[in-house]
């Protein structure tokens, strides 16, 4: 048996089809190699070096194999998965029945995208506990985005296509590595050429010249941290010169007057003294934007990292709606669904919604639950922090608390200190080395794989997903390792809340339920006949508008006929897009009254750390793969050239890099493409604290350099993860 096998890449949301090439190994089916597939038609056969590295990842020696539990002495030791997860339940079930169901939470990691029963059923055995500390990282991440769209309303037509547009502007987004924000993630490199050889002009907001910063026709490469201040410079301008949509503010929007009182500091003259960019550039981007026929502005996660998170991505969404930078009724929709329910797109808006102060209340720093989900950086002071109510046990899907939560020193205090910590993971990361129990999971090639987490993602204001309809389904084309002993998460969980005695739903839809037309289903998973993964996959696909046994037939994936075209405005609607929201001009004003002179000279502390991605790794994952890491398995802290020699440092030397807070060894490398004066380093590196002598092989862990109770977001809690004042010197 030696055949090449369809299937999906899911290590990201792009969710690329590729083909797997599977060999017989003594009757179990091994992935030997993955290629880009031709024969896709989404796809055309790109991959990145992420997917190809997809059989090491599946067969490399360090994988998990078994589950382990933790032992008396604290070494772990291999445990079955069926008397892990009756131990699991009793040692539950003796938390709640002692301190309440509070007391148990959960963390719901970025790689879960990949396997879409995982976050459904695992929210759903949380809620069956009674528990509502259900955390995920998109608090972490770009929870602005949700927060924002709150206070904004949403146009219900959607946004237009990249490949017809004539300008779009990127603020601290570089897709062509990504696959995130405006361009579409199917080979973002050839999407932005085949753009800028029709004319598109591309306008970028980054400290660092990125790979897609280098090929935009403006490009304001601006110190990190002060992306509110251009926009609302670039508003200002669009307002002063009546460039912005004057019909499509009338009928849409509301709140246009106060907004242009708010933007009156942000003049051209204080935000490039601000940000340190040209005034005449800021000028030229607002024109070009506001004066193109088909734009559309997008964010990737480098902002949010910096603080104010929510207002950057409202003036952002202010920018679209002044602009009307949308599709319009009668055009054709860009992302039509296809594995989600059919649905009607109107030239409409969807008024504004609660984004914040609802739901649980968290025990410190006044914050609660968001429309982003539950403030994730306040989780370790949920476990450290005693009295009623305090969290006792911790299960981690698809997530590594050690590497990527925010203050990684509070962070492994807090998991150290838990009655009971689980971690499902397919190698001993940091986090599953201080786990009670880590549960082996199954890679993603041995799983049923479908399209639909990335259609999905539209509804979480990215800027990303499909543009057409797109849908492919895969089943399992590989077996795991011999004699293992592997489950999948929602299997697991499942097993325990069936030795608990609680009843699991599951809904078909996670998140964002304000804006899906279809009504949310919530299915139950009987207990007493075991669903299959695939079960579930048909029944999540049970509204599809393509039917899931349709989807099947076409293995390489298909893009499904029918033009969607945006319907006219309901008669009597009168919602409007909201550019007044009073808690977004409250940080307006109050950014305007800032002394960003004082807080831009930090002597102490002359770098500024920023956040940045590794083409090969997705966050850390992949990082102990030869062929991924090229024999380079830390992540080095990237410094200009000019500032090494001003240190009198070179390449390669081993710093050390400080915030007031704490400091971490690092890798000093050289990049001309960073303005002066910063420090760029991937994040979610890194292993125990205790570990810095280790840096070469496990990286060095950013969050180290966090504080998550001073400079915080007041709504996700997201604290500043990036523009953080740093000094660097030698170790
Ligand atoms: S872009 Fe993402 S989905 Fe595509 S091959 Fe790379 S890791 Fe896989």
């Amino acid at each position: 048996m030696n055949e090449v096998v369809p299937t999906i890449c899911r290590l990201c949301i792009a969710h690329c089809g590729v083909l797997a090439h599977v060999e017989d190994d003594h009757g179990r089916r091994k992935v030997t190699k993955v290629t880009g597939d031709p024969d896709n038609p989404m796809f055309k056969g790109y991959t990145c070096p992420k997917g190809r590295a997809l059989p090491e990842l599946h067969n490399h020696s360090g994988r998990l194999l078994h589950s382990l539990k933790r032992q008396a002495g604290g070494q772990h030791g291999p445990i079955s998965n069926a008397k892990a997860a009756g131990e699991v339940a009793a040692k539950l079930q003796a938390i709640i029945d002692q301190y309440g169901p509070r007391s148990v939470a959960m963390y719901v990691g970025t790689p879960n995208v990949g396997y879409p029963a995982a976050a459904s059923v695992g929210n759903s055995f949380l809620r069956a506990l009674d528990s509502r500390m259900f955390f995920t990282s998109n608090t972490i991440d770009q929870p602005g985005k949700q927060v924002a769209m709150a206070a904004h309303g949403k146009w219900l037509g959607g946004e237009p296509d990249f490949e017809h547009a004539d300008a779009w502007l990127l603020m601290g987004a570089n897709p062509i590595i990504s696959k995130s924000a405006g361009i579409p993630g199917q080979n973002p490199a050839q999407k932005l050429k085949e753009g800028l050889a029709r004319g598109l002009q591309l306008i970028v907001i980054d400290p660092r010249k990125s790979d897609t910063a280098r090929k935009a026709s403006i490009h304001l490469q601006a110190r990190p941290g002060e992306d509110h201040v251009l926009l609302a410079a670039m508003l200002k301008v669009i307002i002063d010169e009546a460039l912005y949509d004057h019909e499509f503010v009338a009928s849409n929007v509301a709140g246009f007057e106060e907004l242009c009182e708010a933007l009156a500091p942000f003049t051209l003259a204080y935000a490039a003294d601000r940000a340190d960019v040209p005034a005449a550039q800021i000028e030229e981007a607002a024109r070009v934007f506001a004066n193109a026929t088909c734009r559309h502005a997008n964010s990737g996660t480098g902002p949010s990292f910096s603080m104010y998170c929510n207002l950057k991505e409202y003036l952002l969404m202010c920018l679209n709606s002044l602009c009307g930078a949308y599709t319009r009724e009668g055009e054709q929709v860009t992302r039509p669904n296809a594995m989600l329910p059919a649905y009607t797109p109107r030239a409409q808006a969807l008024a504004p919604f609660k984004g914040w102060g609802y739901g649980e209340q968290l025990r410190v720093r006044g914050l609660t639950d968001t429309a982003a989900g539950m403030p994730t950086a306040a989780l370790a002071d949920e476990i450290l922090l005693e009295g009623e109510g305090q969290v006792r046990a911790l299960l981690c899907i698809g997530g590594n608390p050690m590497a990527a939560w925010p203050d990684q020193r509070k962070t492994q205090r807090a998991l150290q200190q838990l009655d009971l910590l689980l971690t499902f993971d397919v190698e001993m990361s940091a986090t599953a080395r201080l786990a009670d129990y880590v549960i082996a999971c199954k890679q993603t090639l041995e799983t049923p794989g479908m399209s639909q987490s990335a259609e999905n993602i539209k509804y979480f204001g990215t800027g990303i997903g499909f543009q057409a309809a797109y849908a492919q389904y895969s089943g399992r084309i590989a077996d795991p390792p011999h004699d293992s002993d592997l489950v999948e998460e929602w299997e697991f969980l499942y097993d325990v809340a069936k030795h608990m005695g609680h009843e699991l739903t599951f809904a078909a839809f996670f998140g964002f339920a304000q804006y899906v037309e279809a009504p949310l289903e919530v299915m139950p998973l009987s207990l007493d006949d075991k669903p299959s993964t695939e079960d579930i996959y048909e029944r999540i696909c049970a509204n599809s508008r393509i039917p899931l046994e349709e989807v099947k037939q076409y293995p390489h994936g298909h893009i499904f006929p029918g033009e969607l075209k945006v319907a006219p405005k309901e008669s009597g609607c009168e919602a409007r897009l909201d550019v007044a929201n009073p808690f977004m001009l409250q940080q307006l004003e109050e950014v305007a009254g800032q002394d960003y002179r004082a807080e831009q000279h930090t002597p102490d502390y002359p770098f500024r750390y920023i956040p940045r991605r590794h083409n090969n790794f997705m966050n850390s994952a992949g990082r102990s793969i030869p062929r991924l890491n090229g024999g380079q398995p830390w992540n080095p802290a990237w410094v200009h050239p000019a500032d090494i020699a001003e240190l009198g440092l070179q390449e390669g030397d081993m710093v050390r890099i400080a915030s007031e807070h704490d400091a971490i060894p690092a890798v000093l490398e050289a990049d001309d493409t960073l303005r002066r004066g910063l420090v760029a380093i991937a994040h979610a590196f890194g292993g125990l604290v205790e570990e810095d002598d280790r840096y070469q092989e496990l990286g060095s862990n950013t969050g180290r350099l966090i504080q998550t109770d001073k400079d915080y977001d007041p709504i996700t809690g997201m604290p500043r993860m990036g523009n953080i004042p740093v000094s660097i010197t030698a170790w």
